[in-house]
């Protein structure tokens, strides 16, 4: 038995096979081949094949112009059939008789490096266009699709790191945990995890780097592999893939291969757990209310159809956050108006009387899909990401405004706009949603005339400002892990920060004072939407500092209702 530690999300516990998810991109191998022109062609085939994906990219982007990127994939085809580029790989292959796979990806670390080393950042960034355009040509040569993680039962994932991408590939019901090496306390990987109430542990000390140095810089030659300057690390990814394991998210520890006891010992915590699932089952249908007779809501955080099953089951007081860009994420292309108003009237429809928060695209930062061509930025977490991707692109957000008016009549909306930091952004999205009521009247299209605007506050910016933004929208929800990111200046993703990541932070909690002050002064409701607002331990203080609602993953309610009641 092998015991590893990480930093557990959930205290849950969970026993199954693991599945190793190695994320190194595209595996190249170095073969020496006879038959070099045959291997032209299969390069030649592979571009033309990346060319066409790209064409109809470039097609679906300038029609909709749901982001005016479009034309990042024109610069992506002309790389291709740039002659010297093409030909660059060509002769790799022809000069060393090796195989397609290795030729483009040396022609990727030459060109990304000449890019690399331009002075001027326009340059610069194109190394980025030049790893996006091979991999594209190393998918067709392979065969492989990046980032989706296929699973034939259910496994217990283990991870150096997944993005929101990668975890919204996955298929739920197959995932008993995560372990990841790396992660964050705040990642969607993690957030996910609660909101599905599996155990899932980050930075855990399992080794699952790489073999040999040429696997570290991305090629593995098989004639070297045993022998690379004589260096070779060991790692442990053969030696856990397939075995049986437990992840117990109370102690955030991994055995694998348990003894007998321990095996014994966790199937009884298991028992436990759900004995004590069954108890707090009976506070469905009973109000949050303390002892004094203090009410607060208790909403759901969503970010599926599958949430919203979990939210009322857990007898959510209504969907608090919906995080609609994961629509986004989850599909291979814009997805329409009506597809998007289709998912909005199934929640409303599903949710009833119950109030829907439904927060406008947060798309930008970690959250990146292919098709939405967002350039790479240097700083993506203060860059062009959440409101500002919607105020720029006009249409996209029209889109889901529209989506979101037409559904409004089948129950009971709200509207939450993110990383909001001036009136200005207000006003002008007042103005889109003025123009989208406008259009929906002359087609003679009916939307609910009761529908709240809200904010999440959740940048510096937006705290300080709160007394004046308090009087142009109908709440404030305040998403505490980019508050912490952004007050603190740490990286909510950077597992290495994990320690300094601190959402109690003296500023927080007066941040935390201050928003729901000028909230109430202007008679609006405060909730807390971020991760913080689920800890049961933090409640008090919730309460204390006066919020109205905290909106938590659907499967911590029922536990938070419980400890509302003791409260006086
Ligand atoms: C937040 O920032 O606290 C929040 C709720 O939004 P997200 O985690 O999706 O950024
Ligand atoms: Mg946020």
């Amino acid at each position: 038995m092998n015991i590893y530690t990480g930093t557990s999300i959930n205290n849950e516990i969970a026993i199954g096979k693991i599945f190793v998810y190695i994320n190194d991109d595209f595996k190249i191998e170095k073969r020496h081949v006879k038959d070099t022109d045959g291997e032209i062609k299969r390069l030649k085939d592979a571009i033309n094949k990346a060319i066409s994906e790209l064409e109809s990219l470039y097609e679906r982007a300038s029609d909709k112009t749901s982001l005016d990127n479009a034309d990042i994939f024109n610069a992506h085809i002309m790389i291709l059939k740039d002659d010297s580029f093409a030909g660059f790989a060509m002769n790799i292959i022809s000069s060393e008789n090796v195989n397609a796979e290795y030729a483009i990806n040396n022609t990727k670390i030459h060109f990304m490096e000449m890019f690399t080393n331009m002075e001027d950042e326009y340059f610069k960034n194109r190394a980025f266009d030049i790893k996006d355009v091979t991999d594209r040509v190393l998918s067709a040569l392979t065969g492989k699709k990046k980032n989706k993680i296929e699973l034939d039962e259910p496994v217990i994932l283990v991870a150096e790191n997944l993005t929101p991408s990668e975890t919204l590939l996955l298929d739920k019901n197959k995932i008993l945990a995560f372990v990841l090496t790396n992660g964050s306390i705040n990642s969607h990987s993690s957030i996910l995890a609660k909101s599905m109430n599996i155990p899932a542990l980050i930075g855990t000390d399992i080794n699952l780097k790489s073999n040999t140095i040429n696997d570290i810089n991305g090629i593995n030659d098989v004639n070297d592999v045993n022998d690379v300057n004589g260096i070779k690390c060991i790692n442990d990814i053969n030696d856990i893939n397939g075995k049986i394991a437990v992840v117990d998210g109370f102690e955030g520890k991994l055995y694998i291969e348990p003894d007998e006891i321990i095996l014994k010992e966790k199937n009884r915590r298991i028992e436990e757990n759900k004995k004590e699932m069954e108890r707090l089952l009976n506070l469905k249908g009973k109000g949050n209310i303390t002892k004094s007779g203090r009410k607060i809501d208790v909403y759901a955080n969503a970010m599926n159809l599958s949430d919203i099953d979990l939210a009322l089951f857990n007898d959510a007081g209504g969907i608090g956050l919906f995080r609609s860009e994961f629509i986004f994420l989850e599909s291979n292309d814009y997805p329409t108006e009506d597809e998007q108003f289709l998912i909005y009237k199934d929640i409303l429809e599903k949710m009833g009387e119950k109030e829907v928060i439904i927060r406008t695209l947060d798309l930008g930062a970690d959250k990146q899909t292919d098709y939405l061509g967002l350039d790479e930025e240097e700083n993506p977490a203060l860059g062009l990401r959440g409101i500002r991707i919607c105020l720029k692109n006009k249409k996209l957000f029209k889109t889901q405004l529209r989506a979101l008016l037409r559904a409004s009549v089948f129950g009971n909306l709200s509207i939450m706009y993110p990383m909001i930091i001036s009136i200005e952004e207000v006003k002008e999205i007042k103005e889109v949603v003025n123009e989208v009521k406008s259009e929906l009247d002359k087609e003679n299209i009916k939307y609910s005339e009761n529908i709240k605007h809200g904010i999440m506050v959740e940048t510096p910016a937006a705290v300080m400002i709160s007394d004046e933004l308090a009087k142009e929208v109908d709440f404030f929800s305040v998403g505490t892990n980019d508050l912490t990111q952004y007050t603190l200046a740490i990286d909510r993703g950077n597992t290495k920060l994990d320690k300094f990541y601190n959402p109690y932070h003296e500023a927080i909690l007066r941040m935390l004072k201050i928003v729901a002050d000028n909230a109430h002064k202007n008679n609006i409701r405060a909730a807390i939407c971020g991760e913080l607002g689920s800890d049961i331990d933090f409640l008090d203080k919730i309460l204390e500092i006066g919020y109205d609602e905290i909106s938590i993953a659907p499967g911590k309610i029922l536990k938070i209702r419980e400890k509302i009641r003791s409260m006086k």
